[in-house]
């Protein structure tokens, strides 16, 4: 068991692999994080090709030479970064002018020294065309004249492989963490999801090890991966993933956000939001779409509708470009991230419906109880420091009627869960409340 290892080190291993859709370099790097987790997987492979809801897995892609002469000069070698080729690019020998040239270059204009990612071609099987993506300083001091481009591709027929992460729980009802292995020459967008994800895995095995919920890290490509991965699913394996959350751009300097799911007020959306109280961070919360997005949307469609709450650090100016490296990566904030999902775990698997077993006002102030919360001074209104819990107190027990669940009660009063769940643990030694799943 490796976990100690930096997260940092994890997406290090991979993140300048050249992960197209479907291509040895993604199975490589699939293979670098499952060395990171104890978690039994299984790979889903869909072969080049295989049409659903008019979505296609591409070819199996590669680049062997590229390259850019002016004048007998070599200006351009799209070989020393794997986003330097256009994702896809078909082969092409020739001589073009600067004009021609252009139409096949593409830059990032807020990023003049680094290149842009260009990923439509994956989307669109039906398409055919060649580039490179150059910086902009490249692209702006380019002179009149001819180029010479050497640019050879291989696509050849191959197979896209999601890989799923499984931890059984006591319940087949799971909760599914994704990110997407895709986007080549990059750190945060999205290996730093992956990583931290399979890092998760153990974490859950070492602290929660009678598990109530089974759990699940599915590693796709973006979109792709995911409709795929659904369209094989029976309806009633669908059922069993009661919520999402999806995993991306967890290791760059900003606060957490939690993007909220389609419906904005489902179980995981209460969840999601007060774990991210408990790690204390700054709180930022959007609605759906709002942030990043992602597979979400494939997880919300019609007929699917699994709620999928999205949880990143966006937005970040290097985003979709080759900044988007390991120097943008900080180690605390991968690690804050991993501690945000054990709380998202803990309230999971701590969570209860409360059901009272008295009528009437109970003293809580009885020693048998000694449940209730001290104002402190007597005659002090601004009752000190403790007013959410001494207020929480005087509403609680109307709430006790088996259809909130702790995690309710922390929302409502504004109250960390971990301090909810030890008074009503506590409330319940004393027989006065019962817990339900
Ligand atoms: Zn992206």
């Amino acid at each position: 068991m490796k976990n100690k290892t930096p997260i940092k080190n994890i997406i290090a291993e991979s993140y300048l692999l050249r992960r197209s859709y479907v291509s040895d370099d993604l199975e490589k790097s699939l293979d670098n994080l499952a060395k990171y987790t104890t978690a039994s997987f299984t790979d889903h492979r869909f072969a080049s090709g295989t049409e659903f809801n008019g979505w296609v897995v591409p070819k199996k892609w590669n680049v062997i030479k590229a390259t850019i002469h002016h004048k007998g000069k070599l200006i351009y070698d799209g070989m020393h970064h794997p986003l330097a080729v256009i994702t896809q690019s078909d082969s092409f020998e020739g001589t073009v002018s600067l004009n021609e040239l252009k139409k096949h270059l593409y830059y990032a204009p807020n990023h003049p020294d680094a290149i842009p990612f260009h990923f439509r071609l994956s989307y669109r099987a039906w398409q055919n065309d060649w580039g490179f993506c150059v910086p902009k300083t490249l692209f702006d001091s380019l002179k009149a004249g001819d180029y010479v481009v050497s640019l050879q591709t291989e696509h050849t027929m191959g197979d896209m492989v999601v890989r799923e992460f499984v931890i059984p729980g006591k319940t087949e009802e799971a909760i599914m963490f994704v990110a997407h292995t895709d986007h080549p020459g990059m750190c945060n967008d999205d290996l730093a999801g992956c990583a931290v994800g399979v890092s998760l895995l153990d974490e859950i095995k070492k602290k929660f090890p009678n598990n109530h919920y089974t759990y699940k890290v599915l590693l796709v490509q973006e979109i792709m991966g995911s409709v795929f991965y659904l369209s094989r699913l029976s309806e009633k394996e669908i059922k069993k993933i009661k919520y999402g959350l999806f995993l991306e751009m967890l290791g760059n300097d900003n606060s957490l956000n939690i993007q909220k799911s389609l419906q904005g007020t489902t179980y995981i959306d209460t969840v999601s939001q007060l774990a991210l109280h408990t790690v204390g961070e700054e709180t930022r919360i959007c609605e759906f779409r709002e942030a990043a997005g992602n597979d979400e949307i494939v997880f919300e469609a019609p007929g699917i509708e699994i709620p999928m709450p999205s949880l990143s650090r966006w937005p970040y100016s290097e985003y979709h470009t080759s900044n988007d490296n390991l120097e943008l990566m900080h180690e605390d904030k991968l690690q804050e991230s991993l501690n945000y999902l054990i709380e998202l775990v803990f309230i999971l698997e701590n969570d209860m419906m409360l059901k009272r077993k008295f009528t009437g006002l109970v003293s809580l102030a009885n020693p048998k109880y000694d449940l209730y919360i001290d104002p402190g001074q007597i005659l002090d209104n601004t009752l000190g420091q403790n007013f959410r819990q001494t207020n929480f107190q005087y509403r609680m027990p109307n709430y006790l009627n088996g259809e909130h669940r702790i995690s309710d009660l922390a929302l409502e009063f504004g109250i960390d869960f971990k301090w909810l769940h030890q008074y009503f643990s506590k409330m319940a030694e004393k027989g006065l409340v019962e817990f339900k799943r």
